[in-house]
């Protein structure tokens, strides 16, 4: 068995691990960063954010296609959907991206082992790959090993009618029916895009709205555009349990709340997409061994400094819970390198955008307008329709709006949200007010390009004080 020696082992090559190998090896660490797939770039680039947005851009395209190309006065004849090239650029797209992170981390002179890590002390990593066993030492360990979508144990993945969002991704033909169990982004986006292709789609969810963490008036705004789609939603409902016959799945579940409390019924479909959430993945890592602590969901505890109570020992991203998001795993594995190189990281939990990309893509930064009420605060909020945006009026996507919300007491934006066409670009408006500690003021006072979606944006600033120009 070989041994090295490094500043930093990086274990898990996804964008909280990868992006902290980078930045290590820029401080002037020795860095290797171990991998237990053979493509680099870990949930969001493989199974994740990337492929899921591919399915969702080509899907759209697909349903306009469909449905809205003649309001532009382009006619489509023959229209036809060819799933597995639409899949096969998928797959283009995320092999070219694997390659741009293998290129980075050449560049950057980054070690890529491949192989399983298994922690042997809080400087030592044992690495299991085809080829044999290595042994791995290094000053400090970050662990970023991500996570796994959770399975339901009446409802065990099948990788056929019982699937996870690994699964819903490569799908080889459209389902005809598809139930999706949880209405969180993941559940949405995916049912988005077999609900385009042509499934009818059933999403049931336990609570009493979809998307629970985000702004109400948004989400309900969204559920009804969803429901306008063609998806179908029993909120307040569990799917309890589930058996194929004849090649169909019968899934029973029961009203949990409101007027049908009680009540019970059976979806017949082809497939049950299981999206209720995503656990920390430390299989076979040896953590508790070496007396890293674990929380009672199993996500690694570790301090504002990324650090675990064993010294020497770090860990960020989805592993330590929080925001399951590639940007705040990418920004605590920053924060995290440029602690243990003695400089200041930082990571602002305020302001990480969060996105869900349905049509319209529903984006927030910030406080939703239940959480700035919370505590009794005085707050003002802004809202601008998209209806009454040029840009959004010619693009034909006038669905949605804009609402900013301020501290009443000296002006200080708080959260904005955002239901529109390209809302997940729009928010880093709103990201970068927040981390500035921009006032509404500020927004509604900035020039914004003519004719453009963001000037919905200046124009619910300017409501907040009453003042919009073109509502
Ligand atoms: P991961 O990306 O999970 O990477 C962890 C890596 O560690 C993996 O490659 C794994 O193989 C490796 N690993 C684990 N254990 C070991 C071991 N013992 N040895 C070696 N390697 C190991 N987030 C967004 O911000 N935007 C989106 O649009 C978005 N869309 C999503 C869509 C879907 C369908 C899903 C499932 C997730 C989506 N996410 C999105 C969430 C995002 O993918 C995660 O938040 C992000 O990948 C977390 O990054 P991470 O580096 O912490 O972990």
């Amino acid at each position: 068995m070989s041994e090295s020696a490094f500043d930093l082992i990086v274990i898990g090559a996804g964008p909280g691990g990868y992006v902290a190998a980078i930045r290590a090896a820029q401080l002037g660490m020795r860095v290797a960063c171990i991998e237990k797939e053979p493509a680099l770039g870990g949930t969001c680039l493989n199974w994740g954010c990337i492929p899921s947005k591919a399915l969702l851009d080509s899907s759209e395209l697909y349903h306009q296609a469909k449905t809205t190309f003649s309001r532009h006065g382009i006619k489509m004849a023959g229209l036809e959907l060819d799933l597995p090239a639409m899949m096969s650029r998928k797959d283009d797209v995320v092999r070219t991206l694997n390659r741009g992170v293998a290129g980075l981390f050449k560049k950057n002179k980054i070690e890529h082992v491949r192989g399983t890590a298994h922690l042997k002390s809080a400087s030592s990593v044992e690495v299991t790959a085809a080829e044999g066993t290595r042994s791995l030492t290094a000053r400090n360990l970050l662990i970023a090993t991500g996570s796994a979508p959770i399975e339901l144990p009446t409802m065990p993945f099948d990788g056929k009618q019982f699937i996870s969002s690994n699964d819903a991704i490569g799908l080889p033909q459209v389902p005809k029916k598809l139930v999706i169990i949880g209405a969180g982004a993941i559940g949405l986006e995916l049912g988005s895009v077999w609900s385009r292709l042509g499934s009818e789609v059933v999403v049931i969810e336990f609570m009493d709205r979809i998307l629970p963490l985000m702004d109400k008036e948004m989400t309900s705004l969204l559920q009804r555009m969803l429901e306008k789609q063609g998806l179908k939603f029993r909120l307040q409902t569990a799917a309890e349990s589930a058996k194929v016959e004849r090649g169909k799945v019968r899934l029973h579940w029961q009203a949990s709340g409101g007027g049908s409390a009680g009540e019970t019924g059976t979806e017949e479909c082809d497939m049950v997409l299981v999206a209720v959430g995503r656990r920390p993945y430390t299989d076979g890592l040896g953590l508790v061994e070496i007396g890293v602590g674990l929380d009672r969901k199993g996500f690694i505890i570790a301090d504002k400094e990324f650090r675990t109570v064993v010294p020497g020992v770090w860990a960020i991203g989805d592993v330590i819970g929080g925001m399951m998001l590639a940007h705040k795993a990418e920004e605590e594995g920053i924060a995290a390198v440029e602690i243990m190189a003695g400089h200041a990281g930082h990571v602002n939990y305020h302001a990480i955008p969060n996105v869900v990309y349905t049509f319209p893509e529903l984006a927030s930064v910030g406080e939703t307008e239940e959480e700035a009420r919370a505590d009794g605060a005085e707050i003002k909020v802004g809202k601008f329709p998209m209806a009454a945006n040029g840009r959004a009026r010619a693009m034909d996507a006038a669905e949605g709006m804009v609402k900013v919300i301020g501290e009443a007491k000296n002006d200080r934006l708080v959260g904005m949200h955002i239901l529109a066409a390209r809302a997940s670009d729009l928010i880093a408006e709103g990201a970068v007010a927040i981390e500035f500690a921009a006032s509404v003021e500020d927004l509604a006072r900035s020039v914004h390009a003519h004719p453009t979606l963001p000037e919905a944006i200046k124009e619910a600033a300017l409501a907040a004080d009453k003042r919009a120009i073109h509502a």
